[in-house]
């Protein structure tokens, strides 16, 4: 059995808080608001509705008003211009060549979104393979069962890997399958689910190090 990293990529890999989310908002808004003939606000609320409630607005929309997926995962996820949106900190590169192991990243976003944020990030070759929610069948994290079709898929024990994230939901998943957690966050708490948390992925490797958590 290998060992593996599985990265989140929006809010773990880079910031998407300060442009990328917003844009990715202000489409999801306008699509539901087109298709489901509603109001801005009666949209805007529907979408942040389904995004608490199932971790993916797509999941919602996908459940109760048959949304074709790709049809809304294309036209909410077009930037022209993403490297002026993207914010990352700097030496990602450098960082994934000195972890050991496999890289994979799994994401609730489509694939050709994933795709222009490693390419823009620079750090497409580092990565071995990218889950987006089109390869785990519209499974969203934190569902379990996008994790176990990521672990099948690849050969992995779940032991043998561990997820970075932002998002709790999905580490609390992780370890729930026995994954190790690295939880990417300037919270000061740690859940106990969560074996180490770091403030910035750039100190993920010295981390590592210093924690053992590659057995
Ligand atoms: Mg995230």
């Amino acid at each position: 059995m290998r060992a593996a990293w599985i990265f989140d990529l929006d809010n773990t890999l880079h910031d998407a808080r300060v442009h990328v989310f917003p844009h990715i908002n202000r489409a999801m808004t306008a699509f539901i608001a087109h298709r489901l003939s509603m109001s801005h606000t009666e949209a805007h609320d529907l979408r942040e509705h389904y995004w608490h409630r199932y971790g993916a607005t797509l999941k919602g929309l996908q459940r109760h008003h048959a949304i074709d997926p790709h049809d809304f995962l294309w036209h909410t996820h077009q930037f022209p211009d993403m490297r002026a949106m993207l914010v990352a900190e700097s030496g990602l590169r450098n960082m994934l060549r000195r972890l050991p192991g496999r890289k994979i990243v799994f994401t609730n976003s489509p694939r050709h979104y994933a795709e222009q944020v490693l390419g823009a990030l620079g750090i497409a070759g580092e990565i071995d393979a990218v889950y987006s929610i089109e390869r785990v069948k519209f499974s969203p994290k934190p569902e379990p069962r996008g994790f176990r079709r990521l672990l099948k898929s690849e050969g992995l024990r779940a032991s043998g890997t561990i997820l970075v994230e932002d998002t709790l939901p999905n580490l609390r998943t992780a370890r729930m399958l026995g994954m190790g957690t690295v939880w990417v966050s300037r919270e000061l708490r740690r859940p106990s689910y969560v074996d180490v948390r770091i403030a910035s992925i750039a100190t993920l490797p010295e981390t590592i190090e210093r924690q053992r958590l590659l057995r």
